[in-house]
């Protein structure tokens, strides 16, 4: 699950984090006395005019009504408010949101931390995330903050350092200051990284997180050490130990074809091709995009309907499947094995029934028990279904029905 900037940052700060202080707004009057009450607290007299989408590339991002971008300075209190609503309520576009952008209901109102002082501020990277081949995770840093991760790791792989962290013994003193030091830091702002490091683990830790991303984490200007930035990402499976966490979900920033999906218990990835697929099992699923792929078709989504499909699954998956004007054919492709095929046709069938006018062709596949009576369920409907039993029949009958 992911959460937003303003949530994380209040999540880290509840573990020692030091952050860049802001208020979360609604809407121009609120970025106002979110400002004010800023300049009570900080001191600051500058503001950082925040998008609240769970997107990352803001800053060079564009709200497409005003062409503001996603980040902004507000160098006056006078400039918050004009600033603020050039963003609430337009659509941002940036290069993780795909065309179509997202909608900014929520903007964080911050402190200015880029202050001039006795030293340039300067931006750092900081992640910890999951290394799944090696089992444990993984710290990983970079004084190249502030820039798109993906391009320094392709560029310039040195620049990336990297810190495994044994289970057993968590996090060690030696390795976070190995971390600062080789980020280059020394003095105050050492102590301070060291610090900051302790800190962040202890939250990613407790929280069950999946992924932290800090970019950029900043020494101000009086060595201070301060996250700018926060992307977390909370595994789903650690979430039931987490209560005051599953509060911060924002259905909104979710497709809503997933949230649908999660309602009925099904796994549901949409994806950009033109054929739906239903399969139970999430290796059979992934199977069936391979086939799909190899006859010529791009699959329009992932759907796992579990190991018990019934006549109800079936039925939520169908009509989850349709929501996408992409989707020119439908692949069911099911396994029998706990659950039997006659029974999976019968409920395709009354489905299909239930559902009325789908008028793109169907292709379903029931491979395994009792898969000769069920082909003959669907042969004898009388509806627009073909029955295929072996994979590439049914793989050739989508390209076919495609075609
Ligand atoms: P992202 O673009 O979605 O990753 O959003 P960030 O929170 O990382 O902000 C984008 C950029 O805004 C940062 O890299 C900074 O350069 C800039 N920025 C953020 N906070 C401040 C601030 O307090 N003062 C100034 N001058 N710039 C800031
Ligand atoms: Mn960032």
């Amino acid at each position: 699950m992911n959460i937003h900037e303003y949530q994380a940052k209040e999540l880290l700060k509840s573990f020692q984090v030091k952050i860049q202080e802001g208020i979360v707004a609604e809407n121009g009057d609120e970025a106002v006395a979110a400002a004010k009450k800023l300049n009570e607290s900080t001191g600051t007299e500058w503001f950082v005019v925040k998008a609240q989408i769970h997107a990352g590339g803001r800053g060079k991002g564009k709200v497409q009504e005003t062409g503001s971008n996603g980040v902004v300075l507000a160098k006056s209190l006078d400039e918050v408010k004009p600033k603020a609503e050039a963003i609430l309520g337009g659509t941002l576009v940036t290069h993780q949101t795909g065309e179509e952008g997202k909608k900014v209901n929520k903007v964080l109102i911050a402190q200015d931390v880029y202050y001039p002082g006795a030293s340039e501020p300067k931006e750092y990277y900081l992640s910890i995330l999951l290394d799944r081949a090696k089992g444990c995770n993984v710290i990983m840093a970079s004084t190249e903050g502030g820039m798109d991760i993906e391009t320094v790791a392709e560029e310039t792989p040195e620049k990336i350092i990297k810190e495994w962290i044994d289970p057993k013994v968590g996090l060690q003193g030696f390795q976070a200051r190995k971390v600062a030091f080789k980020l280059g830091l020394e003095g105050t702002a050492f102590k301070e990284m060291v610090k900051f490091i302790f800190s962040l683990y202890k939250a990613y830790d407790q929280s069950d997180a999946s992924q932290f991303e800090i970019n950029p984490v900043l020494k101000t200007s009086d060595d201070q050490i301060l996250a700018v930035d926060a992307k977390v990402n909370l595994d789903d499976n650690g979430l039931f130990r987490h209560p005051d966490l599953v509060e911060l979900r924002d259905i909104e920033e979710e497709d809503p074809a997933e949230v649908e999906a999660g309602k009925h218990g099904l796994s549901y990835v949409k994806l950009d091709g033109n054929v739906g697929c239903m399969v139970n099992g999430a290796g059979l699923a992934m199977a069936t995009m391979d086939i799909i792929k190899l006859s010529g078709g791009e699959p329009a989504n992932f759907l796992d309907v579990g190991g018990s499909a019934n006549a109800k699954t079936v039925e939520a998956g169908f009509r989850i499947i349709l929501r996408d004007p992409n989707v020119k054919a439908i692949l069911i492709n099911i396994f029998g094995g706990i659950v039997r095929c006659d029974r999976v046709a019968n409920g395709v069938v009354e489905a299909y029934k239930k559902i009325g006018n789908i008028d793109i062709p169907i292709i379903v596949r029931l491979q395994g028990t009792n898969a000769e009576e069920a082909a003959e369920i669907i042969k004898e409907s009388g509806l627009d279904v073909q029955a295929a039993i072996l994979l590439k029949d049914a793989a050739d009958a989508v390209s076919k029905a495609m075609s």
